[in-house]
This record gives C-alpha cells, structure tokens and sequence, in this order.
C-alpha cells in the first residue's frame, strides 16, 4: 500500500462573493480510512467535498490525491468518485444501466460493463433488481443503487455527501452497518459527509469537526468523543455540561475551563462516594429515553445540568422537583482550551 496519503488538502481556501465558506483547511486522510466531516449545516463540508471531487476550484490552496496534484484537474479525471443524498439515479433506465453508466461513458463493452454492474449489485444485496426502474424501488434500495453505480468505476476514494440523510432511522442504522462492511471489503478511502454526530461516531476511523469553514478538531471517534477540544466540539458530539474557568472555580473547585458528560456523572441518595464532587440541586424534568433517562437538575450553585441514568434493575425513580444530589466523577472532567 502507497505510503502517501489518500488525500492530502493544503491551506484549501474557498470564497463565494464575501463567504469564507472554507477557510484554510489542511488534512491527510490515509488509504483505507474510514473519514467523517462532521459539522453543523454551513460549516464549509460540502465545499470541501466538491473540491476534493473537482466540481469546484479552490480560491486558494491545493489538492492532492495520492501525492498528484489534481487541483486543477477534471472531475473526471481524478481517481474518486462521488454518492450523493438525492441518490441522482436515471429515471428512464433500468438498475442495471444505471450502474453500468459510468463504464459506458468510459468506453467498457456491453457484456463486461452489465457483469461488473451486475457484481457491484451484489456488493449493495441488490441481486435480482436490475431490470426494475429506479421509481420501483424504496428510497433504501435507491441508495444502495446509487453507491453501487459509484462503486462500479473502482474508484481509490469515495465520496459521500450525506448519503442516508433521506432515510428513517432504522434503515439509516442498517445501511450505517453495510456501509462500514463495504468499505472494509473493498479497502477503499470513503469520506463521509454528516451533521448527524451519532453516525460520525458510528462509522469512523477518524472525525474532522467543521465549524465556519475550518476544522475545530482532529481525532479518533473516541478521541472527539472522550476528550473535545472546545465548548464548541463538547456540545456539538454529544451533549456536555460545559463550565467556564469562573463557574468552574465556584461550583466544582476545578481550575480552568471545563466539560463533562451527563453519563459521567451520578443522581446518589445518601453518601457520596469517595473522590466525587457534590453537587447540590432540584430536578427540573426527567427525560425517559428507554434504556436510560435523562435528568436536567438546577444546581443550587445556579447552573442546569443534565444527568442520564440508566434504568438497570438498581435504578430508582427520581420525581421531579425533589432534591437531589449529583455525585461528578472528577476523572472525567474534560479541559476545553
Ligand atoms: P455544509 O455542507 O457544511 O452545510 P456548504 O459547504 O454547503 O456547507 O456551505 C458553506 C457556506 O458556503 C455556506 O455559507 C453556504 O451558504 C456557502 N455556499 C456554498 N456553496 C455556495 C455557492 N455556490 N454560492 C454561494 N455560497 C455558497
Ligand atoms: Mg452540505
């Protein structure tokens, strides 16, 4: 395997009239990396995307694709290829040209071009569907149409720019779980393009997290998870309390800027366990999410948390408005820079 990376983005810059849509990015991603942009809708992904694509110029900055400069070169030539969320199948042809266009257009014979198309098929569990038009089959299996026609080109990187956006929960899980295998079956860089922080965590190697046009933070899922960087990271992958230096110092003793998240800490009835910090407070509402509840407790120190509990066969009832108090772990204390 080639030791450059995948892709490698150097001071990438884009503006449109006065946006900064993307400003500054610098990144390697490795062959064979599963990559997450992650960020909230405007922060520069889709920008980032096109460019890697070809389907816009960088304002400044370059692109590389396994050590080539392919800044200025055509979508079509570079070595990616690219799955959009409204899937952009043909209406008029079957599942099996659709898949197969892209070998037409790139001058494969018939027999070859429908056989590859027909494994690609297979590689998405959609043998047996390829004489159907894109309109007879569900939103699910047009997805999967569309990543086998992206996927029948072989293209060393994949692109997918919120590719299960369409799809209700349960299937957005299952095609999460297919994708991950894909990708690890065929060995092939895919990144991944998401707002949806519980699907970054689900299917990534490593996570960039987008904020107005620059990546706020770096890291393994765990890593973004288990240690943010910033109030902003804290709050956008899952939720957080997030405590400034001052509330720090008051409420926890702590010094310095912090973060915790609500399964670090504990609603405890009597004593409070050794090297916890007590917190004080009221049950403001209780939230049942099924294997666990979320707790929002008002501090008496004059801040709202919340808590998740789990209902495991030791959990008890916390009615709301009692008093309660909140054991936090102090190992689990995050330092937001
Ligand atoms: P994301 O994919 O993270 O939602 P985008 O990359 O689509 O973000 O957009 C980033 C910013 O650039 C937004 O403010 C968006 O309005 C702006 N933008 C994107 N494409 C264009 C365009 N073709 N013309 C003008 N502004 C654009
Ligand atoms: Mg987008």
């Amino acid at each position: 395997m080639s030791t450059q990376p995948a892709i490698r983005l150097t001071g990438l810059t884009k503006t449109f009239g006065h946006v900064n849509a993307v400003n500054g990015v610098n990144l390697d991603i490795a062959p064979g990396e599963f990559f997450s942009m992650l960020g909230p809708s405007g922060s520069g992904k889709t920008t980032v995307l096109r460019m890697i694509a070809g389907f816009e110029t960088p304002t400044s900055g370059t692109v590389e694709l396994f050590g080539n400069d392919v800044t200025t070169v055509a979508p079509f030539d570079r070595d990616v290829n690219t799955v959009f969320q409204d899937y952009a199948l043909f209406p008029h042809m079957s599942v099996l040209d659709n898949v197969a266009y892209g070998l037409r257009v790139r001058g494969v014979k018939t027999d070859a071009r429908l056989a590859a198309a027909r494994e690609a098929l297979a590689l998405v569990r959609l043998e047996g569907y390829g004489d159907r038009k894109p309109t007879q089959l569900s939103g699910g299996q047009r997805q999967r149409v569309a990543l086998a026609r992206a996927l029948v080109v072989e293209p060393k990187v994949l692109l997918l720019d919120e590719p299960l956006g369409a799809l209700d929960l349960k299937l957005r899980e299952q095609m999460q779980v297919e994708l991950k295998e894909i990708q690890r079956r065929l060995g092939i860089t895919f990144i991944f393009v998401t707002h949806d922080q519980e699907e970054a965590l689900t299917l990534s190697d490593r996570i960039a997290v987008f904020n107005e046009g620059q990546i706020v933070q770096l890291g393994t899922a765990e890593d973004v998870y288990r240690r943010p960087a910033s109030s902003f990271v804290a709050n956008f992958v899952g939720t957080s309390a997030v405590f400034s230096a001052e509330e720090a110092k008051k409420i926890l003793g702590h010094s310095g800027a912090c973060s915790i998240r609500p399964e670090h800490m504990d609603i405890v009835s009597g004593k409070t366990p050794a090297g916890t910090i007590a917190l004080t407070g009221t049950v403001a509402e209780t939230i049942f999410l099924g294997a666990s509840t979320r707790i929002i407790v008002d501090l008496a120190a004059g801040k709202r948390i919340a808590v998740l509990e789990q209902n495991d066969l030791n959990r008890k009832h916390t009615a709301l408005g009692s008093s309660v108090t909140v054991a936090v772990h102090p190992q689990f204390l995050t330092p937001l820079s």
